[in-house]
Protein backbone atom coordinates (compact mmCIF):
# COMPACT_ATOMS: atom_id res chain seq x y z
CA UNK A 1 0.00 0.00 0.00
CA UNK A 2 1.23 3.65 -1.09
CA UNK A 3 1.86 5.29 2.34
CA UNK A 4 -0.38 8.43 1.35
CA UNK A 5 -3.05 5.99 1.41
CA UNK A 6 -2.25 4.34 4.43
CA UNK A 7 -2.32 7.80 6.42
CA UNK A 8 -5.43 8.44 4.74
CA UNK A 9 -7.14 5.03 6.07
CA UNK A 10 -5.76 5.41 9.43
CA UNK A 11 -7.03 8.87 9.38
CA UNK A 12 -10.62 7.87 8.21
CA UNK A 13 -11.23 5.67 10.96
CA UNK A 14 -9.71 7.98 13.67
CA UNK A 15 -12.02 10.88 12.15
CA UNK A 16 -15.35 8.69 12.61
CA UNK A 17 -14.09 7.31 15.70
CA UNK A 18 -13.49 10.68 17.18
CA UNK A 19 -17.03 11.95 15.63
CA UNK A 20 -18.91 8.65 16.96
CA UNK A 21 -17.68 8.49 20.89
CA UNK A 22 -17.90 12.40 20.77
CA UNK A 23 -21.33 12.39 19.80
CA UNK A 24 -22.59 9.84 22.26
CA UNK A 25 -20.91 10.95 24.78
CA UNK A 26 -22.57 14.81 24.35
CA UNK A 27 -25.70 13.31 23.57
CA UNK A 28 -26.27 10.63 26.10
CA UNK A 29 -23.74 11.15 28.67
CA UNK A 30 -23.85 14.73 29.18
CA UNK A 31 -26.83 16.09 28.02
CA UNK A 32 -29.35 13.25 29.02
CA UNK A 33 -27.65 11.13 31.49
CA UNK A 34 -26.16 14.53 33.42
CA UNK A 35 -28.30 17.68 32.82
CA UNK A 36 -31.62 15.55 31.62
CA UNK A 37 -32.19 18.29 29.11
CA UNK A 38 -34.54 15.29 27.38
CA UNK A 39 -36.32 12.52 27.97
CA UNK A 40 -36.31 8.94 26.23
CA UNK A 41 -38.21 5.59 26.49
CA UNK A 42 -37.06 2.90 28.21
CA UNK A 43 -36.34 1.37 24.91
CA UNK A 44 -34.11 4.04 23.59
CA UNK A 45 -32.50 4.56 26.49
CA UNK A 46 -31.52 0.88 26.42
CA UNK A 47 -30.26 1.41 22.66
CA UNK A 48 -28.33 4.36 23.21
CA UNK A 49 -26.70 2.52 26.41
CA UNK A 50 -26.06 -0.30 24.12
CA UNK A 51 -24.60 1.98 21.84
CA UNK A 52 -22.04 3.58 24.39
CA UNK A 53 -20.68 0.14 24.99
CA UNK A 54 -20.27 -1.23 21.12
CA UNK A 55 -19.77 2.22 19.61
CA UNK A 56 -17.19 4.45 21.99
CA UNK A 57 -13.33 3.74 22.20
CA UNK A 58 -13.12 3.48 26.46
CA UNK A 59 -16.55 2.82 27.81
CA UNK A 60 -17.63 5.41 30.72
CA UNK A 61 -21.29 4.26 31.96
CA UNK A 62 -23.48 7.05 31.52
CA UNK A 63 -24.85 6.73 35.26
CA UNK A 64 -21.37 7.28 36.74
CA UNK A 65 -20.55 10.02 34.06
CA UNK A 66 -24.11 11.81 34.87
CA UNK A 67 -22.96 11.67 38.50
CA UNK A 68 -19.23 13.14 38.06
CA UNK A 69 -20.74 15.62 35.59
CA UNK A 70 -23.20 16.77 37.95
CA UNK A 71 -20.44 17.13 40.80
CA UNK A 72 -18.33 19.24 38.30
CA UNK A 73 -21.37 21.88 37.84
CA UNK A 74 -21.75 21.90 41.69
CA UNK A 75 -18.28 22.25 42.79
CA UNK A 76 -17.10 23.84 39.88
CA UNK A 77 -13.44 25.24 40.55
CA UNK A 78 -13.22 24.30 44.03
CA UNK A 79 -11.19 21.42 45.75
CA UNK A 80 -14.34 18.95 45.21
CA UNK A 81 -14.38 19.30 41.54
CA UNK A 82 -13.81 15.92 40.23
CA UNK A 83 -11.40 17.75 37.05
CA UNK A 84 -10.38 21.28 37.30
CA UNK A 85 -7.34 22.63 36.30
CA UNK A 86 -7.40 25.77 38.41
CA UNK A 87 -4.43 26.37 39.87
CA UNK A 88 -2.25 23.25 37.37
CA UNK A 89 0.20 23.72 34.76
CA UNK A 90 2.94 22.40 33.24
CA UNK A 91 3.19 18.80 32.64
CA UNK A 92 3.02 17.87 36.46
CA UNK A 93 -0.30 19.57 36.18
CA UNK A 94 -1.53 17.68 33.66
CA UNK A 95 -0.71 14.33 34.86
CA UNK A 96 -2.27 15.56 38.42
CA UNK A 97 -5.51 16.68 36.63
CA UNK A 98 -5.97 13.23 34.99
CA UNK A 99 -4.90 11.12 37.57
CA UNK A 100 -7.82 13.03 39.93
CA UNK A 101 -10.34 12.64 37.03
CA UNK A 102 -10.05 8.93 36.76
CA UNK A 103 -10.21 8.43 40.91
CA UNK A 104 -13.27 10.64 40.84
CA UNK A 105 -15.23 8.59 38.02
CA UNK A 106 -14.28 5.31 39.82
CA UNK A 107 -15.66 6.63 42.98
CA UNK A 108 -18.71 7.45 40.88
CA UNK A 109 -18.63 4.34 39.65
CA UNK A 110 -18.20 2.52 43.58
CA UNK A 111 -21.30 5.38 44.32
CA UNK A 112 -23.23 4.04 41.71
CA UNK A 113 -22.50 0.27 42.29
CA UNK A 114 -23.64 1.16 45.96
CA UNK A 115 -26.92 2.48 44.93
CA UNK A 116 -26.70 5.84 46.80
CA UNK A 117 -29.23 8.22 46.79
CA UNK A 118 -28.49 11.59 47.10
CA UNK A 119 -29.15 15.21 45.57
CA UNK A 120 -26.90 13.94 42.28
CA UNK A 121 -28.71 10.96 41.76
CA UNK A 122 -32.26 11.87 40.63
CA UNK A 123 -33.09 10.33 37.37
CA UNK A 124 -29.69 8.80 36.15
CA UNK A 125 -29.99 6.12 34.05
CA UNK A 126 -29.34 2.66 35.47
CA UNK A 127 -27.46 -0.37 33.34
CA UNK A 128 -26.33 -2.88 35.33
CA UNK A 129 -25.28 -5.61 32.74
CA UNK A 130 -24.18 -2.54 30.40
CA UNK A 131 -22.39 -1.26 33.13
CA UNK A 132 -21.16 -4.73 34.04
CA UNK A 133 -20.01 -5.79 30.26
CA UNK A 134 -18.45 -2.25 29.90
CA UNK A 135 -16.37 -1.92 32.72
CA UNK A 136 -15.03 -5.89 32.80
CA UNK A 137 -11.76 -6.00 31.89
CA UNK A 138 -11.25 -8.62 29.90
CA UNK A 139 -13.81 -6.78 27.54
CA UNK A 140 -11.55 -3.43 27.66
CA UNK A 141 -8.31 -5.94 26.98
CA UNK A 142 -10.11 -7.69 24.17
CA UNK A 143 -11.48 -3.84 22.08
CA UNK A 144 -7.41 -3.06 22.78
CA UNK A 145 -5.89 -5.75 21.39
CA UNK A 146 -8.75 -5.37 18.63
CA UNK A 147 -7.40 -1.75 17.70
CA UNK A 148 -3.66 -2.59 17.92
CA UNK A 149 -4.19 -5.58 16.04
CA UNK A 150 -6.52 -3.95 13.39
CA UNK A 151 -3.45 -0.87 12.57
CA UNK A 152 -0.91 -2.97 13.02
CA UNK A 153 -2.59 -5.62 9.94
CA UNK A 154 -3.27 -2.33 7.85
CA UNK A 155 0.70 -1.34 9.00
CA UNK A 156 1.70 -4.86 7.78
CA UNK A 157 0.42 -3.87 4.01
CA UNK A 158 2.89 -0.96 3.61
CA UNK A 159 6.58 -1.03 2.88
CA UNK A 160 8.51 0.94 5.80
CA UNK A 161 9.58 0.10 9.14
CA UNK A 162 7.88 4.01 10.11
CA UNK A 163 4.45 2.32 9.56
CA UNK A 164 4.51 0.34 12.75
CA UNK A 165 4.75 3.08 14.86
CA UNK A 166 2.69 5.02 13.29
CA UNK A 167 0.01 2.79 13.48
CA UNK A 168 0.24 2.35 16.86
CA UNK A 169 0.33 5.53 18.12
CA UNK A 170 -3.06 6.30 16.24
CA UNK A 171 -4.44 2.68 17.71
CA UNK A 172 -3.34 4.34 21.01
CA UNK A 173 -4.92 7.28 20.13
CA UNK A 174 -8.23 5.70 19.27
CA UNK A 175 -8.58 3.53 22.36
CA UNK A 176 -7.53 6.94 24.68
CA UNK A 177 -10.56 8.83 23.17
CA UNK A 178 -12.42 9.14 26.21
CA UNK A 179 -9.56 10.95 28.25
CA UNK A 180 -8.46 12.75 25.07
CA UNK A 181 -12.24 14.24 24.79
CA UNK A 182 -12.13 14.69 28.37
CA UNK A 183 -8.84 16.53 27.91
CA UNK A 184 -10.32 19.29 25.61
CA UNK A 185 -13.40 19.93 27.37
CA UNK A 186 -12.13 19.98 31.08
CA UNK A 187 -9.14 21.37 30.52
CA UNK A 188 -8.73 23.29 27.45
CA UNK A 189 -12.34 25.15 28.18
CA UNK A 190 -11.33 25.85 31.46
CA UNK A 191 -8.22 27.53 30.48
CA UNK A 192 -8.23 29.00 27.00
CA UNK A 193 -10.41 30.69 24.92
CA UNK A 194 -13.45 33.91 25.30
CA UNK A 195 -16.25 34.25 27.78
CA UNK A 196 -19.97 35.46 26.57
CA UNK A 197 -20.44 35.17 30.05
CA UNK A 198 -18.58 36.75 33.55
CA UNK A 199 -19.56 33.64 35.87
CA UNK A 200 -18.22 32.59 38.62
CA UNK A 201 -15.80 29.82 37.18
CA UNK A 202 -12.92 29.22 34.93
CA UNK A 203 -14.94 28.06 31.81
CA UNK A 204 -14.42 29.48 28.29
CA UNK A 205 -15.41 29.18 24.65
CA UNK A 206 -13.22 27.97 22.09
CA UNK A 207 -15.76 28.16 19.24
CA UNK A 208 -12.64 26.87 16.60
CA UNK A 209 -13.02 23.34 17.80
CA UNK A 210 -17.09 23.65 18.36
CA UNK A 211 -17.94 21.55 14.99
CA UNK A 212 -15.25 18.77 15.78
CA UNK A 213 -16.43 18.41 19.59
CA UNK A 214 -20.15 18.74 18.52
CA UNK A 215 -20.55 21.99 20.40
CA UNK A 216 -19.30 20.73 23.47
CA UNK A 217 -16.36 23.25 23.37
CA UNK A 218 -18.96 25.98 24.03
CA UNK A 219 -18.62 25.64 27.56
CA UNK A 220 -18.58 29.14 28.84
CA UNK A 221 -22.31 29.22 27.76
CA UNK A 222 -23.15 25.58 28.95
CA UNK A 223 -21.94 26.72 32.31
CA UNK A 224 -24.47 30.06 32.01
CA UNK A 225 -27.04 27.92 30.92
CA UNK A 226 -26.70 24.07 31.46
CA UNK A 227 -30.35 23.32 30.43
CA UNK A 228 -30.18 24.98 27.14
CA UNK A 229 -30.12 22.29 24.63
CA UNK A 230 -28.20 24.57 22.14
CA UNK A 231 -24.57 25.80 23.74
CA UNK A 232 -24.38 28.03 20.31
CA UNK A 233 -24.79 32.12 21.40
CA UNK A 234 -23.34 33.70 18.31
CA UNK A 235 -23.48 33.49 14.63
CA UNK A 236 -19.70 31.94 14.59
CA UNK A 237 -20.53 29.24 17.22
CA UNK A 238 -21.41 26.15 16.18
CA UNK A 239 -23.37 23.07 18.49
CA UNK A 240 -24.68 20.57 16.04
CA UNK A 241 -25.59 18.19 18.72
CA UNK A 242 -28.51 20.37 19.22
CA UNK A 243 -29.58 20.19 15.39
CA UNK A 244 -29.64 16.32 16.29
CA UNK A 245 -31.21 16.65 19.47
CA UNK A 246 -34.35 18.89 17.65
CA UNK A 247 -34.67 16.55 14.65
CA UNK A 248 -34.88 13.37 16.92
CA UNK A 249 -37.68 15.69 19.19
CA UNK A 250 -39.47 15.92 15.64
CA UNK A 251 -38.73 12.09 14.66
CA UNK A 252 -40.33 11.31 18.24
CA UNK A 253 -37.34 9.32 19.37
CA UNK A 254 -36.92 12.19 22.38
CA UNK A 255 -38.66 14.57 24.11
CA UNK A 256 -36.85 17.96 25.16
CA UNK A 257 -37.74 18.59 28.43
CA UNK A 258 -38.01 22.45 28.43
CA UNK A 259 -38.27 23.31 24.83
ZN1 LIG B 1 -16.87 22.85 33.22
ZN1 LIG C 1 -22.70 20.02 31.79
Amino acid sequence: MNPINFILILSAIMFVNWNITFFIQTFFHHRYSAHGQFTMSAGWERFFGIMSLLLTSGYLSPRAYGLLHRWHHAFTDTPQDPHSPKGESGISGIIHFFWKTRNEYQRAVVSCKRGDVTKFTKNLPQFNWVDKVGENWVIRLFWITTWIATHLWIAWQVDGWWAIPTSIVFALSNVGMAPIHGFIINWLTHKYGYRNHDVDNTSTNLAWLSPATWGESLHNNHHKHPDSINFAERWFEIDQTSWVVKLFNWIGIIKIANP
